[in-house]
Protein backbone atom coordinates (compact mmCIF):
# COMPACT_ATOMS: atom_id res chain seq x y z
CA UNK A 1 0.00 0.00 0.00
CA UNK A 2 1.39 3.51 -0.50
CA UNK A 3 2.71 5.60 2.38
CA UNK A 4 -0.57 7.95 2.64
CA UNK A 5 -3.16 5.16 2.47
CA UNK A 6 -0.90 3.00 5.26
CA UNK A 7 -1.19 6.64 7.21
CA UNK A 8 -4.65 6.70 6.99
CA UNK A 9 -5.05 3.28 8.01
CA UNK A 10 -3.48 3.64 10.84
CA UNK A 11 -5.42 6.79 11.56
CA UNK A 12 -8.81 5.16 11.34
CA UNK A 13 -7.34 2.17 13.00
CA UNK A 14 -6.53 4.55 16.14
CA UNK A 15 -9.84 5.76 16.09
CA UNK A 16 -11.49 2.45 16.18
CA UNK A 17 -9.06 1.48 19.31
CA UNK A 18 -10.20 4.59 20.99
CA UNK A 19 -14.16 3.80 20.17
CA UNK A 20 -13.66 0.72 21.43
CA UNK A 21 -11.63 1.87 24.44
CA UNK A 22 -8.52 -0.07 23.43
CA UNK A 23 -4.96 -0.18 23.55
CA UNK A 24 -3.58 0.86 19.98
CA UNK A 25 -0.82 -1.28 19.81
CA UNK A 26 -3.05 -4.79 20.95
CA UNK A 27 -5.54 -3.02 17.75
CA UNK A 28 -2.65 -3.23 15.15
CA UNK A 29 -1.39 -6.27 16.44
CA UNK A 30 -5.09 -7.76 16.09
CA UNK A 31 -5.17 -6.48 12.18
CA UNK A 32 -1.44 -7.99 11.63
CA UNK A 33 -0.01 -4.53 10.53
CA UNK A 34 3.26 -5.56 11.98
CA UNK A 35 3.58 -8.34 9.50
CA UNK A 36 2.78 -6.11 6.82
CA UNK A 37 -0.13 -8.27 6.06
CA UNK A 38 -2.84 -5.88 6.08
CA UNK A 39 -4.05 -6.24 2.69
CA UNK A 40 -6.98 -8.81 3.06
CA UNK A 41 -8.97 -8.21 5.47
CA UNK A 42 -8.95 -4.83 6.27
CA UNK A 43 -11.58 -3.02 4.27
CA UNK A 44 -14.65 -4.26 5.07
CA UNK A 45 -13.87 -4.38 8.63
CA UNK A 46 -12.12 -0.61 8.89
CA UNK A 47 -15.63 0.58 7.92
CA UNK A 48 -16.69 -0.41 10.91
CA UNK A 49 -15.48 2.70 13.04
CA UNK A 50 -16.45 5.00 10.26
CA UNK A 51 -20.12 3.35 10.84
CA UNK A 52 -20.47 4.24 14.17
CA UNK A 53 -19.90 7.56 13.45
CA UNK A 54 -22.48 7.92 10.64
CA UNK A 55 -24.65 5.29 12.30
CA UNK A 56 -26.28 3.45 9.91
CA UNK A 57 -26.70 5.84 6.26
CA UNK A 58 -24.56 4.83 3.70
CA UNK A 59 -24.09 5.97 0.44
CA UNK A 60 -25.51 2.82 -1.75
CA UNK A 61 -24.45 3.82 -5.35
CA UNK A 62 -26.44 0.72 -6.51
CA UNK A 63 -29.80 2.49 -5.26
CA UNK A 64 -28.69 5.78 -6.83
CA UNK A 65 -28.89 7.37 -3.45
CA UNK A 66 -28.43 7.24 0.90
CA UNK A 67 -29.64 3.86 1.83
CA UNK A 68 -30.22 3.05 5.23
CA UNK A 69 -28.12 0.01 5.46
CA UNK A 70 -29.78 -1.16 9.20
CA UNK A 71 -33.50 -0.72 7.97
CA UNK A 72 -33.47 -1.00 4.10
CA UNK A 73 -36.95 -1.29 4.31
CA UNK A 74 -37.70 2.72 5.26
CA UNK A 75 -36.41 2.80 1.99
CA UNK A 76 -38.90 1.49 -0.10
CA UNK A 77 -42.67 0.61 -0.77
CA UNK A 78 -44.17 -2.79 -0.90
CA UNK A 79 -46.74 -4.48 -2.99
CA UNK A 80 -49.62 -6.16 -0.94
CA UNK A 81 -49.75 -9.74 -2.72
CA UNK A 82 -51.79 -11.74 -0.08
CA UNK A 83 -55.58 -11.63 -0.99
CA UNK A 84 -56.15 -12.34 2.66
CA UNK A 85 -53.60 -9.72 3.85
CA UNK A 86 -55.59 -9.40 7.71
CA UNK A 87 -54.59 -6.49 10.21
CA UNK A 88 -53.65 -7.75 13.69
CA UNK A 89 -54.45 -6.17 16.98
CA UNK A 90 -51.40 -4.25 17.65
CA UNK A 91 -51.58 -5.71 21.60
CA UNK A 92 -51.21 -8.84 20.57
CA UNK A 93 -49.98 -9.54 16.95
CA UNK A 94 -50.58 -12.88 16.96
CA UNK A 95 -54.27 -12.44 17.24
CA UNK A 96 -56.37 -10.95 14.39
CA UNK A 97 -58.33 -7.26 14.33
CA UNK A 98 -62.00 -7.24 13.89
CA UNK A 99 -64.16 -4.61 12.02
CA UNK A 100 -67.75 -3.25 13.90
CA UNK A 101 -69.25 -5.96 11.83
CA UNK A 102 -66.99 -9.18 13.61
CA UNK A 103 -64.65 -9.53 10.43
CA UNK A 104 -61.62 -9.74 9.71
CA UNK A 105 -59.86 -6.29 8.62
CA UNK A 106 -57.52 -6.67 5.86
CA UNK A 107 -55.33 -4.80 3.19
CA UNK A 108 -57.15 -4.85 -0.09
CA UNK A 109 -54.29 -7.21 -2.61
CA UNK A 110 -52.58 -4.75 -4.98
CA UNK A 111 -52.15 -1.77 -2.17
CA UNK A 112 -48.69 -0.27 -2.31
CA UNK A 113 -47.70 0.24 1.66
CA UNK A 114 -44.70 1.45 3.30
CA UNK A 115 -44.07 0.10 6.73
CA UNK A 116 -42.94 2.68 8.76
CA UNK A 117 -42.21 0.10 11.58
CA UNK A 118 -41.03 -4.00 12.32
CA UNK A 119 -41.94 -5.91 15.16
CA UNK A 120 -40.43 -9.58 15.65
CA UNK A 121 -42.21 -12.39 17.16
CA UNK A 122 -40.83 -15.88 18.01
CA UNK A 123 -43.01 -18.53 17.07
CA UNK A 124 -40.31 -21.15 17.92
CA UNK A 125 -36.44 -21.89 18.57
CA UNK A 126 -35.49 -20.73 14.90
CA UNK A 127 -38.81 -19.67 13.55
CA UNK A 128 -40.53 -16.25 13.59
CA UNK A 129 -42.74 -13.83 11.78
CA UNK A 130 -42.17 -10.36 11.11
CA UNK A 131 -44.59 -8.28 11.39
CA UNK A 132 -44.58 -4.63 9.66
CA UNK A 133 -46.93 -1.55 10.50
CA UNK A 134 -48.73 -0.51 7.09
CA UNK A 135 -49.09 2.77 5.91
CA UNK A 136 -50.39 3.90 2.28
CA UNK A 137 -47.49 5.04 0.35
CA UNK A 138 -48.32 8.95 1.26
CA UNK A 139 -48.41 7.87 4.77
CA UNK A 140 -52.04 9.63 5.51
CA UNK A 141 -53.58 6.30 5.65
CA UNK A 142 -52.82 3.77 8.35
CA UNK A 143 -53.82 0.53 8.13
CA UNK A 144 -51.41 -1.21 11.06
CA UNK A 145 -49.84 -4.39 11.82
CA UNK A 146 -49.54 -7.33 8.82
CA UNK A 147 -47.08 -10.17 8.55
CA UNK A 148 -44.46 -8.89 5.82
CA UNK A 149 -45.34 -12.32 4.28
CA UNK A 150 -48.78 -10.86 2.58
CA UNK A 151 -45.99 -8.60 0.91
CA UNK A 152 -44.54 -8.98 -2.35
CA UNK A 153 -41.02 -10.73 -1.67
CA UNK A 154 -42.05 -11.58 1.56
CA UNK A 155 -39.52 -8.70 3.13
CA UNK A 156 -36.80 -11.32 1.75
CA UNK A 157 -33.24 -9.52 1.63
CA UNK A 158 -34.86 -6.80 4.25
CA UNK A 159 -32.30 -5.55 7.15
CA UNK A 160 -34.85 -4.97 9.96
CA UNK A 161 -32.78 -3.20 12.58
CA UNK A 162 -29.16 -2.39 14.15
CA UNK A 163 -27.60 -4.92 16.20
CA UNK A 164 -24.93 -2.97 18.15
CA UNK A 165 -22.54 -4.57 21.37
CA UNK A 166 -23.73 -4.56 24.43
CA UNK A 167 -21.28 -2.10 26.54
CA UNK A 168 -18.34 -4.66 28.03
CA UNK A 169 -19.30 -7.87 25.63
CA UNK A 170 -16.90 -10.44 25.78
CA UNK A 171 -14.62 -11.67 22.76
CA UNK A 172 -17.60 -14.86 22.80
CA UNK A 173 -20.20 -11.93 22.63
CA UNK A 174 -22.74 -12.02 19.54
CA UNK A 175 -21.03 -9.16 18.26
CA UNK A 176 -17.48 -10.14 18.15
CA UNK A 177 -15.72 -10.79 15.42
CA UNK A 178 -12.55 -13.33 14.72
CA UNK A 179 -10.34 -13.77 11.79
CA UNK A 180 -7.89 -16.74 11.76
CA UNK A 181 -7.97 -17.69 15.23
CA UNK A 182 -7.86 -14.02 16.50
CA UNK A 183 -10.40 -12.02 18.55
CA UNK A 184 -10.82 -8.74 15.79
CA UNK A 185 -13.18 -6.53 18.57
CA UNK A 186 -16.76 -5.69 18.62
CA UNK A 187 -18.74 -5.18 15.20
CA UNK A 188 -22.03 -3.15 14.72
CA UNK A 189 -24.32 -5.97 12.87
CA UNK A 190 -28.04 -6.05 11.44
CA UNK A 191 -30.87 -8.26 10.95
CA UNK A 192 -31.81 -9.39 7.64
CA UNK A 193 -34.54 -11.66 6.37
CA UNK A 194 -32.99 -14.95 4.73
CA UNK A 195 -34.06 -17.26 2.25
CA UNK A 196 -36.23 -19.10 4.74
CA UNK A 197 -37.95 -16.23 6.29
CA UNK A 198 -35.68 -16.32 9.37
CA UNK A 199 -33.26 -13.54 10.63
CA UNK A 200 -29.92 -13.91 9.95
CA UNK A 201 -26.75 -11.28 11.13
CA UNK A 202 -24.79 -9.20 8.36
CA UNK A 203 -21.60 -6.82 9.39
CA UNK A 204 -23.16 -3.28 8.49
CA UNK A 205 -20.21 -2.91 6.74
CA UNK A 206 -21.06 -5.42 4.24
CA UNK A 207 -24.22 -4.77 3.58
CA UNK A 208 -23.87 -2.04 1.01
CA UNK A 209 -22.08 -4.39 -1.11
CA UNK A 210 -24.42 -7.43 -0.63
CA UNK A 211 -27.34 -5.32 -1.13
CA UNK A 212 -25.56 -3.83 -4.55
CA UNK A 213 -25.82 -7.55 -5.34
CA UNK A 214 -28.97 -8.44 -4.58
CA UNK A 215 -29.93 -5.62 -6.46
CA UNK A 216 -28.14 -6.50 -9.92
CA UNK A 217 -29.59 -9.70 -9.71
CA UNK A 218 -32.94 -8.61 -9.32
CA UNK A 219 -32.37 -6.18 -12.57
CA UNK A 220 -31.95 -9.88 -14.38
CA UNK A 221 -35.18 -11.43 -12.81
CA UNK A 222 -32.59 -13.55 -10.41
CA UNK A 223 -33.00 -14.12 -6.53
CA UNK A 224 -30.35 -13.98 -4.06
CA UNK A 225 -31.38 -15.14 -0.97
CA UNK A 226 -29.62 -15.77 2.00
CA UNK A 227 -28.94 -18.62 4.52
CA UNK A 228 -26.23 -17.95 6.51
CA UNK A 229 -24.41 -14.58 7.34
CA UNK A 230 -22.37 -13.55 10.59
CA UNK A 231 -22.22 -16.24 13.32
CA UNK A 232 -20.80 -15.54 16.67
CA UNK A 233 -18.55 -18.03 18.51
CA UNK A 234 -20.39 -19.96 20.65
CA UNK A 235 -23.02 -20.42 16.63
CA UNK A 236 -19.67 -20.89 14.76
CA UNK A 237 -18.82 -23.98 17.64
CA UNK A 238 -22.16 -25.36 17.64
CA UNK A 239 -22.20 -25.82 14.00
CA UNK A 240 -18.20 -27.21 13.95
CA UNK A 241 -19.90 -29.45 16.88
CA UNK A 242 -22.47 -31.18 15.00
CA UNK A 243 -20.37 -30.87 11.68
CA UNK A 244 -17.25 -32.90 14.08
CA UNK A 245 -20.06 -35.43 15.50
CA UNK A 246 -21.64 -36.08 11.93
CA UNK A 247 -24.72 -35.23 13.29
CA UNK A 248 -27.95 -34.86 10.52
CA UNK A 249 -28.44 -31.68 8.85
CA UNK A 250 -24.78 -30.15 9.43
CA UNK A 251 -22.47 -29.35 6.77
CA UNK A 252 -18.79 -28.86 6.96
CA UNK A 253 -18.14 -26.15 9.53
CA UNK A 254 -14.97 -24.56 10.34
CA UNK A 255 -13.41 -24.83 13.57
CA UNK A 256 -14.78 -21.33 16.11
CA UNK A 257 -12.67 -18.95 15.81
CA UNK A 258 -11.72 -19.66 12.14
CA UNK A 259 -14.47 -18.88 9.68
CA UNK A 260 -15.44 -15.75 8.04
CA UNK A 261 -18.60 -15.90 8.69
CA UNK A 262 -17.24 -14.66 11.86
CA UNK A 263 -15.68 -11.51 10.74
CA UNK A 264 -18.95 -10.49 8.43
CA UNK A 265 -17.05 -10.83 4.71
CA UNK A 266 -18.72 -14.77 4.20
CA UNK A 267 -22.44 -15.64 2.80
CA UNK A 268 -23.97 -18.50 2.26
CA UNK A 269 -26.43 -17.64 -0.75
CA UNK A 270 -29.04 -20.08 -1.35
CA UNK A 271 -28.05 -22.18 -4.67
CA UNK A 272 -29.59 -25.35 -4.36
CA UNK A 273 -27.75 -27.81 -6.25
CA UNK A 274 -25.01 -25.96 -7.60
CA UNK A 275 -24.21 -25.89 -10.50
CA UNK A 276 -27.25 -25.38 -13.21
CA UNK A 277 -29.17 -23.68 -10.45
CA UNK A 278 -30.26 -19.64 -12.01
CA UNK A 279 -28.86 -18.06 -8.56
CA UNK A 280 -25.78 -19.88 -8.83
CA UNK A 281 -24.67 -19.71 -12.72
CA UNK A 282 -25.55 -15.92 -12.45
CA UNK A 283 -23.14 -15.49 -9.14
CA UNK A 284 -20.35 -17.51 -11.50
CA UNK A 285 -21.14 -14.87 -14.43
CA UNK A 286 -21.15 -11.83 -12.43
CA UNK A 287 -20.26 -12.21 -8.65
CA UNK A 288 -16.53 -11.05 -8.77
CA UNK A 289 -17.70 -7.79 -10.42
CA UNK A 290 -19.47 -6.73 -7.24
CA UNK A 291 -16.22 -7.81 -4.67
CA UNK A 292 -17.71 -11.31 -4.35
CA UNK A 293 -15.60 -14.55 -4.80
CA UNK A 294 -16.15 -18.45 -4.27
CA UNK A 295 -13.27 -19.39 -1.79
CA UNK A 296 -14.20 -23.04 -0.26
CA UNK A 297 -14.08 -26.43 -2.25
CA UNK A 298 -17.31 -28.38 -2.53
CA UNK A 299 -19.53 -25.50 -1.15
CA UNK A 300 -20.77 -23.37 -3.89
CA UNK A 301 -23.02 -21.38 -1.38
CA UNK A 302 -20.35 -19.96 0.23
CA UNK A 303 -19.51 -16.79 -1.35
CA UNK A 304 -16.59 -13.70 0.68
CA UNK A 305 -16.84 -10.17 -0.25
CA UNK A 306 -13.24 -9.83 -0.53
CA UNK A 307 -12.55 -6.94 -3.57
CA UNK A 308 -8.80 -7.97 -3.97
CA UNK A 309 -9.33 -11.45 -4.13
CA UNK A 310 -12.41 -10.96 -6.68
CA UNK A 311 -10.60 -8.63 -8.83
CA UNK A 312 -7.48 -11.13 -9.41
CA UNK A 313 -10.25 -13.99 -9.98
CA UNK A 314 -12.26 -11.82 -12.21
CA UNK A 315 -8.75 -11.07 -14.56
CA UNK A 316 -7.96 -14.47 -14.25
CA UNK A 317 -11.78 -15.41 -16.41
CA UNK A 318 -12.44 -16.99 -12.89
CA UNK A 319 -15.27 -16.74 -10.14
CA UNK A 320 -13.57 -18.81 -7.40
CA UNK A 321 -10.12 -18.07 -5.47
CA UNK A 322 -7.01 -20.70 -6.42
CA UNK A 323 -7.24 -22.47 -3.62
CA UNK A 324 -10.91 -23.91 -4.90
CA UNK A 325 -10.96 -27.50 -6.90
CA UNK A 326 -14.55 -28.37 -6.75
ZN1 LIG B 1 -20.26 -20.51 4.52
Amino acid sequence: MTRNLAASVRDRLKQHADAANEDFNLTLTRYGLERGDSRSRLPPLLKVADEHARRSTLQCPAAGGAMNAAESFRDRSFLVVDPDARIRRPEDLMAFALDAGGRFQTIPKGTQVRIDAVKVVETGSRSNIVFGHATSVNGNRLFGWTSTRNLEGKFMNETIGAVSPAPGASRFGPNAAWARGSFLGQIELAAIVDAKLEIERLALSTIEPYAALVAAAARDGVLVTLNSGFRSYPEQKHLHDGFERGLPGFNTAARPGLSNHQNGIAFDIAVPGGDGNPTYEWLKKHATRFGFVRTVSKEPWHWEFDVDRARVALQAGTFMTPNVTA
